[in-house]
């Protein structure tokens, strides 16, 4: 799956002690790029970083990974995404596709399509030929299935796929990606995706449905009374229980 906000992923990486994978040590590499270190800044940082994470770790051989990682940054920035605005025509276009499930995936695929057209990280010219003005998404189906909260199996994937394409939102390539036909940047804006976790919880909130934003931008479907996302409470929870340790301790001095 493509990582929408790389800055957000690196800094959970450095915060957990899982294995050392390719993936995670290129978005770490672009990471420490990003923050301003140079080549061989980052190539220690990333030797310290899998030392930690892996006992038995060697330079021998895991630093082709490290190699690929930093080649990897000298090609691509990190990726930190800018809220993607979806217009009113849009959205009009969404709904007249008149059930529940095709709005999710035809939204999803929407914010995929205006996202990699606005936040491109390449840093040398792109060789792979690309219609100029065409809005891409380079996704498998079956993952913006699960962005959208769609359960299918394959044969309703292709049924779904199929439909999409006969109404006239997307059309297909020979490179396997899928182009959006329904892109209206010049109507007003209707609403703004920032939460790339929860991208379709963007859609039902629109619709009216029962969706609460966090002060930190998490959108979270609201079951209770609940105002702040899992990891804000939790937080705030933890905050409380200091605090209130604190005043004890104060009170004890004072008898
Ligand atoms: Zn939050």
């Amino acid at each position: 799956m493509i990582i929408l906000d790389e800055e957000k992923y690196a800094q959970e990486i450095l915060g957990r002690k899982s294995f050392p994978k390719l993936k995670n040590l290129i978005v770490l590499a672009k990471y420490y790029k990003h923050l301003g270190k140079n080549q061989i800044e980052i190539k220690n940082s990333l030797y310290s970083f899998c030392k930690e994470r892996e006992s038995t770790w060697n330079e021998i051989i895991g630093s082709w990974k490290i190699k690929i990682a930093i080649e990897e940054s000298e090609r691509n920035r990190l990726r930190i995404p800018n809220p993607t605005p979806i217009t009113k025509k849009e959205i009009s276009e969404i709904r007249k596709a008149g059930d529940y499930s095709k709005e999710k995936i035809l939204f999803v695929l929407l914010v995929f399509a205006k996202f990699l057209k606005y936040n491109n990280t390449r840093i040398k010219v792109d060789k792979t030929p690309r219609i100029i003005g065409k809005y891409y998404v380079n996704e498998s189906f079956i993952n913006i299935l699960k962005y959208a909260n769609v359960r299918s199996n394959k044969k309703q994937r292709d049924v779904i796929m199929h439909e999409l394409y006969s109404d006239g939102y997307i059309d297909g390539t020979i490179y396997n990606s899928i182009i959006v036909k329904f892109v209206y940047d010049e109507s007003p804006v209707a609403l703004s995706v920032s939460d790339y976790d929860n991208i379709v919880l963007a859609y039902d909130k629109y619709l009216g449905k029962n969706i609460e934003e966090c002060e930190c931008g998490k959108l979270f479907v609201k079951k209770t009374k609940r105002y702040l996302c899992t990891d804000c409470q939790k937080e705030k929870r933890l905050e409380d229980y200091r605090d209130n340790k604190r005043r004890n301790r104060a009170n004890m001095s004072t008898d």
